[in-house]
């Protein structure tokens, strides 16, 4: 134990929620080679031919994706890497090196990669240096995959990981391990890790900046997810405070358990229809506990981040209808893979800008055959008419033009191989780029629904990257135009008779509550941790009131001015 007793470290607080235990230090780049021997060769070979598989299949993967949009010259990386993990001489001098040394496949991979990637740095031509970097990938991505299994086991239960950045998929082997808590140096309140954070339940404290420098492995924490507050060395006095403020939250949530069957209206009856996110197949229980009307949301590239693969169109299938037959009779609204962004696939193109590259619907009508697996799989889950399908990151109406055309052509399709599904399954989009938003009345009159992303709707109209803490302030849910946008996307989809709905963050910040019922909002979908807080604070709401509020707050031209309208606000209905 190095730190000083109480030491006070602060951050974003990402999700909410209070836990107590011991540093777990995770780091992903600089992975340890061990010079370890072994003495089961014949074992460590096949270990070795299993990751060269494996990660022969994730670049297959990438490969695919990459040549549709690329062009043949510059996937061909990719295929270049591929024909090294077949290269013969590669092979037979790694499985020699393992018969005459006796050392783990890690180290040999590691050793003699790294001699190639030597020679070729020492190459005057700036061809051979750039491929080395192809070299180092493949050789990262031999001994990630050599790892993985290894690294699983590694992490011991109920520990507090500390790391620089998570990403999505990290949350998800985490909670395999029934990880407590999460404090990383790097990361913002709407990064997916986050976001992933909140649906599950555990405490998290993003960008705290030394994190990683100042906790060592073993020591206590207390995560305050609540203040964004990590304390290091509690002594036994902060111990038994954070306990009973533990004891407390879990009282108060039984307290809100009660109001599960009771519905989400206001006082003078006006009813929310308050659905829920679903990003982990693991959040289903939570579903059930909480009692939504239906989920609003189904991130399906995070679910499939569990699979580690693509899924086929019948693997697919498997889920959304196992989704939909639990969810029965509410509905569920699968949202089509949003690829990119910081939610990385097995695709690692190095984007600069990947928020503003190929993510979401660019990405799946580049690929259609992808695109087609996914549309095909959610109308063969349809038969019960309760899916709604919704693309993501829309900018134009012709990328809602094409994508009607392809479900279209697989409803002819699936027609013909007499499978059946909901001929008038419904169909909308998310708006979360600026341009969607001005023209929402184009699009309203297009599709059946629209559901609001707020999450990359700040992001992209106030230029802030909502997953970097150096900007975090910027990050202004309640900035005047993003209330103005809001009003404006609710009114035209209204006036359009196009059903409109929320499903960021934002909906689940009691704050922003009153304001969103008050803007003209009715369908509200959240993390499924936070349905029963929503659903307590809507049933305090005088709808009136919240009409005169939102009026209010169009006029202000501050994000201070606003905050404060809503804080006296949001005192008044809970002094109440
Ligand atoms: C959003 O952008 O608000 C949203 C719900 O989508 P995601 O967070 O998955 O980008
Ligand atoms: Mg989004």
């Amino acid at each position: 134990m190095s730190s000083k007793i109480n030491t006070l470290l602060k951050g974003i607080a990402a999700a909410s929620g209070i836990t107590i235990g011991n540093a777990f230090i995770f780091s992903k780049e600089k992975e340890e080679i061990s010079h370890e021997s072994i003495d089961n060769v014949t074992e460590a070979i096949k270990h070795l031919e299993d990751a060269l598989a494996l990660s022969k299949k994730e670049l297959k993967k990438v490969f695919s994706l990459a040549i549709d949009k690329l062009g043949e010259k510059r996937a061909s990386i990719f295929e270049a890497q591929m024909m090294i993990l077949d290269d013969p001489v590669l092979i037979d001098n790694l499985k020699g090196r393992i018969r005459r040394e006796k050392k783990l496949p890690e180290y040999i991979v590691d050793d003699e990669i790294s001699k190639y990637i030597h020679l070729m740095n020492e190459a005057h031509e700036m061809y051979m240096k750039e491929r080395s970097l192809d070299i180092e990938d493949i050789k990262n991505r031999i001994i990630r995959n050599l790892k993985k299994k290894k690294w699983k086991s590694k992490i011991s239960s109920d520990v507090i990981v500390v790391t620089t950045t998570i990403s999505p998929s990290d949350t998800v082997l985490f909670t395999q391990a029934n990880v407590k808590g999460y404090v990383t140096d790097f990361g913002g309140l709407t990064s997916h890790a986050a976001i992933v954070a909140r649906s599950l339940n555990i405490p998290a404290v993003l960008g705290v900046n030394e994190a990683t420098s100042i906790i060592k492995d073993g020591d206590v924490l207390i995560v305050d997810g609540f203040h964004g507050e990590v304390i290091i060395n509690p002594d036994e006095e902060r111990i038994l405070i954070y306990k009973n403020k533990i004891n407390e939250l879990n009282l108060y949530d039984e307290k809100l358990f009660k109001l599960r069957n009771k519905p989400a209206e206001t006082i003078e009856g006006k009813e929310i229809c308050l659905r829920a996110n679903l990003d982990l197949t693991k959040e289903m229980d939570l579903i059930f506990r909480n009692n939504p009307k239906g989920i609003g949301l189904v991130r399906t590239e995070q679910i499939f981040e569990e699979y580690e693969a693509f899924p086929d169109e019948d693997e697919q299938f498997e889920v959304y209808n196992s989704i939909a037959q639990k969810i029965y009779p509410e509905n569920v609204t699968i949202r089509a893979f949003d690829i990119g962004g910081d939610k990385v696939l097995p695709v690692d193109l190095h984007e600069s800008n990947p928020f503003l590259g190929w993510r979401g619907i660019r990405l799946l009508l580049d690929n259609k055959n992808l695109f087609k697996s996914q549309i095909r799989a959610v109308l063969r889950a349809s038969q019960n008419k309760n899916i709604k399908l919704m693309i993501p990151m829309v900018t134009s109406i012709e990328e809602v033009f094409e994508t009607k055309e392809l479900i279209d052509q697989c409803k002819k399709e699936l027609k013909k191989e007499k499978k059946s599904f909901d001929n008038d399954m419904h169909f909308g989009i998310m708006i979360e780029i600026p341009s969607a938003a001005v023209l929402t009345a184009t699009f309203a009159r297009e599709v059946d629904f629209i559901s609001i992303g707020t999450n990359d709707l700040i992001q992209y109209l106030l230029a802030v990257d909502r997953g970097n803490e150096i900007v975090s302030k910027l990050y202004q849910e309640f900035h005047p135009a993003v209330i103005r946008t809001l009003s404006h996307i609710i009114k035209e989809g209204k006036a359009n008779d196009c059903k409109v709905s929320l499903c960021g963050e934002m909906g689940g910040d009691p704050l922003a509550l009153p304001l969103l019922i008050g803007l003209g909002l009715e369908i509200l979908s959240v993390s499924p941790s936070i349905v029963p807080l929503v659903k307590s604070i809507i049933r305090k709401l005088k709808y009136k009131d919240t009409l005169l509020l939102a009026d209010k707050c169009l006029t202000y031209s501050t994000e201070k001015e606003i905050i404060n309208e809503l804080n006296l606000f949001y005192n008044s209905i809970i002094d109440n």
